[in-house]
């Protein structure tokens, strides 16, 4: 394997696991970019010697400079830095920065005609269409690394897409699985970070105890796969070895199954359409014993009902949702708002705010800074 790889959001979860994935399969990354975290950047450099590195945190970017005089790496800091990553010439860009802060990154890697290796699911949640035409009219594929789209675009292989009759999204149901209203009125941050299965960002873990995560991933669905919210069921499967299935016209139903690892469909977005040996722990079935699948309890977890109704509102209506949703769960980890509040909060943005379909990044942006408004203004923010 020879490629060219960037990496956006290298410090993070999917960008340690990319980092680990590409040492194991002897690839070294051309550029990393991430937000702050200059230790372990500059750990990564040390390491993996890239040629440019960016830190959107200018301040950051200058202790990181400071401290790699010894290197040949070129270190850059700003926004504007991050962008001029995203744009060097390349063959594949690793889209793993957390939240809306990845649209505007991923388009400019898509311009430049970098296949996309996509883990940020709000990048589609939001601009998912304006990504969606730019593909299109750059030739770039955009490979899903998210663990049950992954599965759902291996699945997709086993038949005709005029086939397909439904998607079946998977969901862990999170650490409050079983839980009622009363018990989630008194969640802690700290009880919410502890997920069973899967180890990753502050965000998306707080996204997967409300099952919002699940409904982005529908929203994340439809584009990727161009099906309607009523083409995906979602079904709770505790044990996280199936990471999502796909049922055909025949009634088959086929689906993926591994050890719960992103390693996996992180380097299956790198080598497609190949498969080379992994890290990862192999599957015992035996040792799992029981596989339970359950349907979602909307009413004890309403983001996901929120999320279909934006889903199926479309236009602009999903920036609405996923603003207000990331404001409100940096506002719960900071210990301002409760965790049922997190949902009231975007109910409300949805209930008062109007969203036309943003035609490109300004749009979106604008529309997400009035969702935040609006969800810091419920909570007299
Ligand atoms: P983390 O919070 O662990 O990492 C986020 C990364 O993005 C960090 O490197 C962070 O840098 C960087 N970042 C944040 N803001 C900016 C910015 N403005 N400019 C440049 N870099 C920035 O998140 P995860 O790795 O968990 O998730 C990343 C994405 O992947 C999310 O969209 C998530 O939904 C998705 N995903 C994650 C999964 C997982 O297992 N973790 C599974 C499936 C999807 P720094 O820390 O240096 O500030
Ligand atoms: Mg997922």
């Amino acid at each position: 394997m020879n490629q060219t790889i960037t990496i956006l959001g290298s410090t993070g979860s999917i960008g340690r696991q990319t980092l680990d994935v590409m040492e194991n399969l002897g690839l070294s990354p051309l550029a990393l970019a991430a937000g702050s975290n200059d230790k372990l950047m500059e750990e990564q450099i040390r390491k993996f010697r890239p040629k440019y590195a960016a830190l959107a945190d200018e301040k950051a970017a200058l202790r990181l400079k400071a401290a790699l005089g010894d290197t040949d790496t070129l270190i850059t800091g700003g926004t504007q830095a991050v962008e001029e990553i995203a744009a060097l010439p390349g063959d594949t860009t690793v889209c793993a920065m957390s939240g809306v802060a990845g649209l505007k990154p991923t388009l400019t890697a898509i311009e430049t005609g970098h296949t996309i290796a996509l883990a940020n699911k709000e990048t589609l949640v939001c601009g998912g269409d304006i990504v969606l035409s730019a593909a299109k009219k750059h030739g770039v594929d955009l490979l899903p690394v998210d663990s049950e789209h992954s599965a759902i675009f291996q699945s997709l292989l086993a038949g005709d897409r005029r086939d397909l009759k439904k998607i079946i999204l998977t969901c862990s149901g999170g650490p409050f699985f079983g839980k009622d209203k009363a018990f989630l009125e008194k969640v802690t941050p700290a009880d919410a970070l502890r997920h069973p299965n899967w180890r990753m960002g502050p965000k998306i873990t707080i996204d997967c105890a409300t099952l919002m995560n699940k409904g982005l991933e529908l929203i994340e669905a439809m584009h990727l796969f161009g099906v309607t919210a009523d083409d995906i069921d979602i079904v709770i499967h505790r044990e996280s070895i199936f990471h999502s299935f796909v049922e055909f016209a025949d009634g088959a139903v086929i689906g993926e199954a591994a050890a719960p690892d992103m390693r996996l469909p992180i380097q299956y977005a790198l080598t497609y359409p190949r498969r080379m040996t992994t890290n990862v722990t192999p599957l015992k079935l035996w040792e799992v014993g029981k596989l339970t699948f359950f349907p979602p309890d909307e009413e004890a977890f309403p983001a996901l009902r929120l999320a279909k109704e934006a889903a199926r509102a479309g236009g602009g209506v999903p920036v609405l949702l996923n603003g207000a949703n990331e404001e409100a769960v940096a506002l719960f980890l900071d210990g301002k708002i409760g965790f049922t509040d997190i949902p009231q909060g975007v109910a409300y943005v949805l209930e008062t705010l109007d969203a036309k379909a943003p035609a490109c990044f300004e749009d979106v942006a604008e529309l997400d800074r009035q969702a935040r408004k609006s969800l810091r203004s419920y909570f007299s923010l």
